[in-house]
């Protein structure tokens, strides 16, 4: 709180748009311990982290490292849907997914959930690779804008239908390195 405070008046300012501090890389590292927590409690078996970049790669990074489950194993997918501050609905194709899934406990690791249509595509590509189950852990999750009745298992963070950027999260590819998430300031 501390350091949300200090950090307050610190507006930055990405292409054409100013934006706030909204969660700090502080409180990231306690949403990030409870959810690994979570986690390991599950006694998920033999599971495959599946990660969603770019946008995951900070959350995984620091997740899975916590991640105490044996045999794990971690794998990257690349998908969007995102081209400005607007979800624009259609989901690109898959690059990625070298391990093989059949047969396997797959946790898709994403960076947020917003209207939920990627994770609907991802679920749907994973089934038809036979996969034996799929859960799914996200960093954070807007559920004013969810438009799917998929179960979210492992949520860090319920947030506003508000643009975000910051700790993976981009505006037309900048703020990724950011260690804040930042919302933009109306
Ligand atoms: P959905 O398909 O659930 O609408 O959107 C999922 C993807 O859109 C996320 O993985 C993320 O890449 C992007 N996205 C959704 N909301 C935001 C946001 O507030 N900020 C940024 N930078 N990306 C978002
Ligand atoms: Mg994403």
């Amino acid at each position: 709180m501390a350091e949300l405070e200090k950090n307050s008046n610190k507006d930055i300012r990405l292409h054409d748009k100013e934006f706030k501090i909204f969660i700090s890389s502080s409180e990231i590292s306690i949403i990030i311990e409870n959810l690994a927590k979570k986690i390991n409690n599950s006694k998920i078996h033999n599971p495959i982290f599946i990660v969603i970049i770019n946008g995951a790669f900070l959350f995984a990074a620091d997740l899975l490292r916590k991640v105490k489950l044996p045999n794990t194993e971690v794998s990257f997918l690349k998908l969007s849907s995102y081209s400005g501050t607007k979800t624009t609905g259609n989901v690109n194709e898959l690059i990625g997914l070298s391990s093989s899934v059949k047969n396997r406990n797959i946790v898709i690791v994403e960076d947020i959930i917003d209207t939920g249509i990627t994770l609907e595509k991802i679920i749907n590509i994973l089934n038809e690779k036979e996969v034996t189950s799929i859960t799914t852990a996200t960093l954070l999750f807007k559920p004013e804008a969810y438009q799917k009745k998929i179960d979210i298992e492992f949520i860090g963070k319920e947030i506003p239908n508000k643009f975000v950027v910051g700790y993976g999260l981009d505006y037309d590819e900048l703020g990724r390195n950011l260690p804040h998430i930042y919302k933009l300031k109306d």
